[in-house]
């Protein structure tokens, strides 16, 4: 994918002869360069990068499809990189720039402005096959972490303290980081579906769930699992866990190129809702991912015009939360093909851990 060939096809589209790109995941999807400061300018016939000291060689190593702006002083230098894109109207992402830095922007003289709403997120949902190969890594090691869980996490340690112990075998599995930071709910915690580890002791007959991923080469994976340590006294739990894993099955198996985000949402929320829990399941059926964690198309409600194509990569984690008494979620990462979809996590779903 010649990915400065697709904005300067889109510039007419976008009413604008160049766009400004400020944001950091945007700046790296284009130019490849990582750093933390920068912005790109893209003309019919111009790629800058400016960034400042810290980064000119970084820059040149890792943006060679761009000219480098070496930044001095700002507010002279503003002008100077502007004016070496030689057009006079130009966009910007409106979801991205912050007021006070737009206020800057418009104040350097003779030029015009342009708020996108939308600009180089459509483009990032297309994953190329170097982004895949990163993903997949992301979730084999996401896969072969969760496959430890059992023996990582037992009876008395902290949420906290089982969290740590994920990400270290997380890292030490070739993890760059850990992709986002690490969900461990356990009791009725787990009918938080974004709960942030704390001091609670697990302790037999706790339901856990863990959300999880790892980080490779900037792309992230995602991954739930929810376990139950030792036996269910009571039939609630396989009766809230097998209608998830039934919700997940049915998005999953809707999923090709062309569907709506709304329809796969649909698949799983109407067997969710069918076992009448309905009013437990709050969020999204799913989101994509890459260099954010979050990434468009979502699977949701509201995606009736969210087409999937083929090349996303997409999470499918419908959940049922009770309050006070705990949550069950499950999460898969698939490859949406012409024809139906891969799955890039394989990790079991077998939730009992055993104890003794
Ligand atoms: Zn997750
Ligand atoms: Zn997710």
């Amino acid at each position: 994918m010649d990915k400065l060939a697709l904005v300067r096809e889109h510039l007419e589209k976008w009413e604008v002869e160049g766009l400004l790109v400020t944001s950091a995941t945007n700046r790296r999807w284009l130019s490849g360069f990582t750093g933390s400061a920068g912005q790109l300018l893209i003309t019919a016939e111009q790629a800058i990068l400016a960034t400042d000291s810290r980064y000119w060689q970084q820059a040149e190593q890792q943006a060679p499809a761009f000219e480098i702006f070496r930044l001095k002083d700002q507010s002279e230098d503003a002008l100077t990189f502007l004016e070496k894109g030689g057009v006079k109207r130009i966009g910007y992402e409106a979801r991205h720039m912050t007021v006070l830095a737009a206020r800057q922007w418009k104040k350097v003289k003779g030029f015009s402005w342009r708020a996108l709403n939308e600009t180089i997120e459509p483009f990032r949902a297309v994953k190329t096959a170097e982004e895949i190969e990163l993903i997949r890594e992301a979730a084999r090691i996401t896969d072969r972490t969760i496959a430890e869980f059992p023996f990582l996490a037992r009876p008395g340690m902290s949420e906290q303290a089982v969290a740590w112990e994920i990400e270290k075998y997380m890292r030490e599995a070739g993890a760059d980081r850990a992709g986002f930071d690490i969900i461990v709910a356990s009791g009725p915690n787990s009918a938080n579906p974004h709960h942030h580890p704390g001091g609670r002791i697990l302790s037999p007959g706790d339901i856990v769930v863990v959300d999880l991923g790892a980080e490779v080469g900037g792309y992230k994976s995602d991954l739930t699992r929810t376990f139950y340590l030792g036996d269910p006294a009571d039939d609630q739990f396989w009766d809230i866990y097998n209608t998830v894993y039934q919700a997940q099955s049915a998005a999953i198996d809707g999923i090709r190129a062309g569907v709506t985000g709304k329809t796969i949402d649909s698949l799983a929320r109407g067997v969710i809702e069918s076992a009448g829990h309905g009013d437990h399941f709050g969020h999204g059926t799913g989101h994509s991912l890459g260099l954010d964690i979050h990434e468009d198309p979502r699977i949701s409600k509201r995606a009736e015009k969210v087409i999937l194509p083929a090349g996303a990569v997409m999470t499918v984690e419908p959940g049922i939360y009770l309050p006070g008494y705990g949550g069950v979620r499950i999460e898969d990462l698939i490859l949406v093909t012409e024809d139906g979809s891969e799955y890039l996590s394989a990790a079991p779903k077998s939730p009992l851990i055993p104890l003794e």
